[in-house]
Order: structure tokens, then C-alpha cells, then sequence
């Protein structure tokens, strides 16, 4: 019997992150679903995951420590290589920056940056040996228009943009393919405390976007039908960018 391929999904006990990893797991992939905290949550994507008929793994680190990221991946990796990473982990500080504390401006950028590094430099070898992979990097319409209080989180993002595309000519050869997804106004935890009402005024389609919108372009740029595409950045955000 033919084995599923893998997808590591970073952030995914919820949010985005566990939308991805179920649309995944519908497209017939086997899920390594990375969280930080969240036990409760991460176990019941885990459970929707498997009834779905895909295995799921757990694996809790945080993405932004270099060690604990490798010690969490490297012992798997002897095994078995993902065929997909979606580098999804990221949070936000929002501050403006006369208030902004360093502590504030080094989390957010690390979480996204640190992450983006950490899991991919850990993966990326083992994706050119088999001359084989996706690497999809969730960004943000913040990353292209930016946005007051968001300096640490726009940086951040703008910054994984501009890896995305290199690491792009890098690889291209080995047919590793790597991709950033830029979502607008999503409705998840990180909406908390946005003042929607406002804000879904400046958006053409009248709405926040839900995370199922996200997953369906990465699902889309995780399979065969996305073999041409690479170093691009894809923005689904109804319409505001
Ligand atoms: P949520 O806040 O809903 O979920 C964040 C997820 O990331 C959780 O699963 C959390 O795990 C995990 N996480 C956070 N920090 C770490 C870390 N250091 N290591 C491992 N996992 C971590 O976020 P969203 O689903 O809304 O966002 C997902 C991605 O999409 C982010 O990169 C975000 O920047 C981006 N995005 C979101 C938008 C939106 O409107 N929602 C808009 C644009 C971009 P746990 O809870 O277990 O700690």
C-alpha cells in the first residue's frame, strides 16, 4: 500500500493552522500538526484530523527556539520527509512603536522569522535529497500595505515575504517549491479586541474572510496541480490589497 504523503502544519491547534491541517488531511495527506501551548485544542484537531481517515501526529515545540524545533523534527526526519511545510505560527504584539517594548518587537518578529527559519533550514535538506517539496509561508496583507500599531508584525511579515522569494531561486532546481499565502481580515483569535465593525467597511467584500479561504489556496499550491508555481505570494484578503 502506497503511504500518504506528510504535511507539517506549524500553529495549528487552531485558527488558520488547524484549518489547513483538516483541509490537508481531506486532500489524503498525513498530518505532523506543531502547536505551542494548547493541549485541549491541539487533541481535538488531532481527532477531527483521524476521522478523516489521515494519521496525525502531535508535535509540541515552539518554532521560534532553534534546539527544541530540532529536537522535535530531527528523530522523524530520519524517517520520513514532508512533503509539505506550512510555515502558518505567528502572533501579534500590536503596538504603536513610540510604546513599543523591545520585548514586544523581538517576540513577533522571532516567532515569524526565527520560525520560518528554524523548521525550514530542519526540513529543507531532507525535502533536496528527495528533490521533492512544498514550503508555503503564511504572511500577511500587513507585510504589503502595513499598518498602524503593527511595525513589529508588518516587519515580520514583509520580512518572510522576502524569504519566500529567495529561498525560491534557491531550490527551484532540487523541485522544491516555495510559496507565501497572504491572508487579509480572517476570522480567528487574533481578531480579538480589532474593531471589526469598522473595519469590514474598507473591505471590498464586505466581510472578514474565514479560515477555510486560507486553506483552500494552500491545499491547492500542496498538491500536483501547483507544479509551475514558485516565488510567488498570493493575497486573499476580499479584496482590500
Ligand atoms: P491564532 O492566534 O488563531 O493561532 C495561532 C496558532 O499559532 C496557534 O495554534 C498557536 O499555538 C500557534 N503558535 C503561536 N506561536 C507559536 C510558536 N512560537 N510555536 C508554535 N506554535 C505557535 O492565529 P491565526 O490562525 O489567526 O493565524 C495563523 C497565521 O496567519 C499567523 O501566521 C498569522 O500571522 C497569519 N495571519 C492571520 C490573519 C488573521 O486575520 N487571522 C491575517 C493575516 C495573517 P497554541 O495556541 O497552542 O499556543
Amino acid at each position: 500500500m502506497q503511504e500518504n504523503k506528510i504535511a507539517l502544519v506549524t500553529g495549528a491547534s487552531r485558527g488558520i493552522g488547524a484549518a489547513i491541517a483538516k483541509t490537508l488531511a481531506r486532500d489524503g495527506f498525513d498530518i505532523w500538526l506543531n502547536y505551542r501551548s494548547n493541549d485541549e485544542q491541539a487533541n481535538k484537531v488531532k481527532a477531527e484530523i483521524e476521522s478523516l481517515g489521515a494519521v496525525c501526529l502531535l508535535l509540541k515545540f515552539d518554532v521560534a527556539n532553534y534546539a527544541e524545533t530540532e529536537k522535535a523534527l530531527s528523530p522523524l526526519l530520519e524517517k520520513q520527509t514532508p512533503f509539505a511545510v506550512i510555515n502558518n505560527a505567528g502572533f501579534r504584539r500590536d503596538t504603536l512603536l513610540v510604546w513599543m517594548k523591545q520585548e514586544e518587537w523581538k517576540d513577533v518578529i522571532s516567532v515569524t522569522l526565527d520560525g520560518y527559519f528554524n523548521v525550514t533550514k530542519t526540513v529543507l535538506p531532507f525535502m533536496l535529497r528527495n528533490r521533492q517539496g512544498r514550503i508555503i509561508n503564511i504572511a500577511s496583507a500587513a507585510a504589503h500595505h502595513g499598518a498602524p500599531g503593527q511595525g513589529n508584525y508588518s516587519a515580520a511579515k514583509a520580512g518572510l515575504v522576502g524569504a519566500t522569494r529567495s529561498l525560491a531561486f534557491e531550490v527551484a532546481k532540487r523541485n522544491v517549491l516555495v510559496n507565501a499565502v497572504s491572508p487579509g481580515y480572517i476570522e480567528t483569535e487574533m481578531l480579538e479586541g480589532l474593531p471589526m465593525e469598522q473595519i469590514v467597511k474598507n473591505i471590498p467584500l464586505g466581510k472578514a474572510g474565514k479560515p477555510e479561504d486560507i486553506a483552500e489556496i494552500t491545499a491547492f499550491l500542496a498538491s500536483e496541480k501547483a507544479g509551475y508555481i514558485t516565488g510567488q505570494v498570493f493575497q486573499v484578503n476580499g479584496g482590500i490589497f
